[in-house]
């Protein structure tokens, strides 16, 4: 553990930090700005936001700070040339080694007397529900952002990612006993009754719809009076994502009145979809600066959400790019240490040009 952002990395994925449990972490990158002379903002949830100048920033650089589980009492060991947990645990590279090398790349500007205006956004809770969409309305003023949070190759830039919405229905019937099913409406019929229209998994190419929890009923001997379900449906289409939505809202609710029930539908947005022009001026920036670093720009359409999404919707034009993570969400999680200091290279960079 030679390198001075191996050791920043380290310490960051060393504090535990699952998802709504960021505090101890937050607190470390605030300490961290601190010190080296910024003055953070604790925002909602533990984010952090700083710029590094009073000038008008010119971009934005993002990470986030939480991590899936398992991600407690990680420990950090260095093997053949890799970064990786001790094999029981995440390594949490997702997403602190962008993380580290933004505080770290940072420092190098501090130190070297470089400091470009820039402003940082540190979130929390992007595994599970997106905490990003807390921060302050008009809080971000550049007009471009980068994320580091996409793939293993350092070249990739996610050209697209998919709008997701997870959903809460609730079917409202009435509870009987189990000897006197017509006092009461079932809950589950309801359900049953929308298998002839609404199609579950694969709705095309681009669109899945998925229900991936279901509650409900009370007893062995009662008609369940009301069915909780939880799902997500995702699509790189936004008409079609938005289609479906209506879709499944007139299909259910035609079915609960045919029982005489109740339906109520809720759409949790967890990750706007966008789609970059490649032929944009903010790409070939991008393009530019990757060739000068001898990396080759490869767009790729990603399957996941990012904060990217957000920071797209509310008018930033944002891009994922590549951070060299390795078995991304597994205990095999692992970064090349010479990936992971050219990362730091790109991300000193990019911040100035
Ligand atoms: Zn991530």
């Amino acid at each position: 553990m030679n390198y001075e952002i191996i050791k920043l990395f380290k310490q960051l994925a060393e504090i535990d930090s699952p998802s709504g449990e960021e505090g101890n972490v937050s607190k470390f990158v605030f300490d961290f700005l601190t010190d080296i002379g910024f003055k953070p903002e604790k925002l909602t949830a533990g984010m952090i936001y700083c710029q590094t100048s009073t000038n008008a920033p010119r971009k934005l650089f993002c990470a986030h700070m939480d991590t899936v589980e398992p991600g407690r009492g990680i420990e950090v060991i260095e093997k053949n040339g890799y970064i990786q947990s001790k094999g029981n645990t995440v390594l949490g590279a997702d997403n602190k080694v962008a993380v580290a090398a933004i505080l770290f790349a940072l420092k190098q500007h501090k130190l070297a007397n470089t400091m470009p205006d820039i402003e940082l956004l540190f979130t929390v809770r992007e595994e599970t529900d997106s905490g990003i969409q807390q921060i302050p309305k008009g809080l971000i003023k550049s007009k471009t952002g980068f994320v580091f949070d996409l793939k293993d190759g350092l070249n990739e830039v996610a050209l697209s990612e998919p709008y997701i919405s997870d959903f809460v229905i609730k079917i409202y019937g009435k509870a009987s006993h189990a000897a006197r099913p017509e006092d009461g409406i079932n809950a589950l019929e309801i359900l049953l009754g929308t298998k002839e229209e609404l199609s579950l998994g694969r709705l095309g190419s681009e669109t899945t719809f998925n229900i991936g929890i279901i509650n409900g009923g009370d007893a062995t001997n009662t008609v369940p009076g009301t069915l909780t379900l939880k799902g997500d449906i995702r699509s790189s289409d936004k008409n079609t994502f938005y289609t479906h939505q209506t879709k499944v809202e007139e299909i259910f609710n035609k079915c609960a009145l045919t029982k005489g029930g109740k339906v109520s539908v809720e759409w949790i947005p967890y990750s706007f979809g966008y789609t970059h022009n490649l032929q944009g001026t903010a790409y070939n920036k991008i393009e530019n600066i990757y060739t000068e670093l001898d990396l080759k720009l490869d767009p790729i359409k990603s399957t996941g959400g990012s904060d990217a999404g957000f920071l797209n919707h509310i008018g930033i034009e944002t891009f994922n790019l590549g951070y060299g993570v390795e078995n991304i969400h597994t205990t095999e999680e692992r970064i090349e240490i010479a990936k992971f200091i050219k990362l730091a290279q790109i991300v000193q960079f990019m911040m100035s040009e």
